[in-house]
């Protein structure tokens, strides 16, 4: 990692090592990372004295976020090489979602963004920051690989481009279909995307957008397929060649899924069977003749993956939603970190025999962690 500093007393790198440490073992603080790893684990791990919790907050501000960004391009190489990220049906698949990281009234910074909100009547400011996260999915492994923070001014979809283009540019072959929520049925998108040959696959829920409109009008009573998977009957229409998005010349496809789930509860004694229909609409430029109904179905809910296996234990398991330093380079160099730090602990339980790992649950493997970093304090207390 590269150290714009002349003549620095500690190096970058024992900086970013200690802020990996801080999430590899899920620490709260910096303060918590000051005071646990200044002696055993911490030492011997960074080959230096732990710096103060003020010194580490203030290199943070300088890290070098293009290096990080490298680190997990040589890791996502690797995983692809040794098969741990593996195509889908065939297809590479990504997912691209924004996120708040956490808000307030008090704390802000230059660069964060701001709304009004309605406290007892009064308007009040609050600062924000979001970032766009791209994820790489696969069966059995999902891959955080790079993230864009917000500017104040930016929306999601702009934020989105500049990191989609990125990502084209650095791994032009890590993906060729990109998933999205309802946000990103943006014609700039797709016609970036369809420039690199790739495709997108978004929800598409809006219900005043006229190709929406025009493909209800077009579904029909009757659906183009059925099937059960589990639990759950699907019933799907598939439309091609809509032109009804004037601001897209490429044509597109649009493909609905009804989905009923029954569920068996026992209430009183009494065993009741609770049905539970969600709709779908999905718009891609993916033809049919290269992915099924079916397979653009199962594609389709693949993009849930970043709420639940990112965004979700990122939030619950990883204290990442707030922020340990508040400054936009710090915000990006951290979450960069860990996306390392995520990828390693789930390489490590993936490499686990499968009868340790089975029967505990994720997070005590993370209690696990921290405990031997921690048990060196209490052997020489
Ligand atoms: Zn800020």
């Amino acid at each position: 990692m590269a150290d714009h500093r002349v003549k620095p007393e500690i190096p970058a790198v024992v900086f970013a090592k200690a802020l990996l440490m801080l999430w590899l073992c899920r620490l709260p603080s910096l303060n918590a990372l000051e005071t646990s790893g200044r002696r055993g684990a911490g030492r011997r791990f960074l080959r230096h004295d732990m710096p103060c919790a003020d010194q580490i907050a203030n290199i943070s501000e300088i890290l070098d976020v293009p290096g990080l960004r490298a680190v997990l391009g040589r890791m996502y190489k690797r995983l692809v090489r040794n098969k741990v990220l593996r195509p889908m049906h065939g297809h590479r698949l990504a997912v691209i979602d924004g996120h708040e990281i956490n808000a307030s009234y008090d704390r802000c910074c230059p660069q964060c963004q701001t709304r009004q909100i309605m406290v007892n009547g009064k308007p009040r400011t609050q600062y924000y920051h979001r970032v766009v996260v791209f994820l790489l999915v696969g069966p059995g492994f999902r891959f955080l690989l790079d993230i864009e923070l917000l500017q104040p001014h930016d929306d999601e979809g702009t934020a989105a481009l500049r990191l989609v283009h990125r990502v084209l540019k650095d791994y032009p072959r890590c993906f060729d279909i990109l998933l999205g929520d309802g946000l990103y049925p943006q014609a700039r998108l797709f016609k970036l995307l369809r420039q690199h040959g790739k495709h997108a696959l978004v929800v598409l829920k809006d219900e005043r957008r006229d190709l929406l409109k025009d493909a209800r009008g077009l579904f029909g009573p009757e659906p183009h397929a059925s099937y059960i998977l589990g639990a759950t009957r699907y019933q799907c229409w598939d439309i091609e060649n809509l032109d009804s998005w004037d601001s897209l010349p490429d044509k597109v496809r649009v493909v609905r899924s009804v989905e009923t789930t029954t569920r068996h509860e026992r209430k009183k004694g009494q065993r009741i069977q609770r049905q539970q229909t969600t709709e779908w609409v999905w718009v891609t430029t993916l033809p049919s003749a290269e992915v099924s109904t079916a397979t653009a179905v199962c594609f389709g809910h693949e993009r849930w993956r970043i709420e639940n296996e990112a965004f979700n234990e990122l939030s619950n398991q990883w204290h990442a939603d707030h922020y340990f330093h508040h400054h936009p380079t710090s915000i990006t160099a951290l979450w960069l970190l860990l996306f390392i730090a995520h990828a390693l602990f789930h390489c490590f339980l993936r490499n686990l025999k499968p009868c340790r790992r089975q029967g505990l649950p994720t997070y005590v493997w993370a209690w696990l962690m921290l405990s031997e970093f921690l048990l060196p304090l209490m052997s020489s207390a």
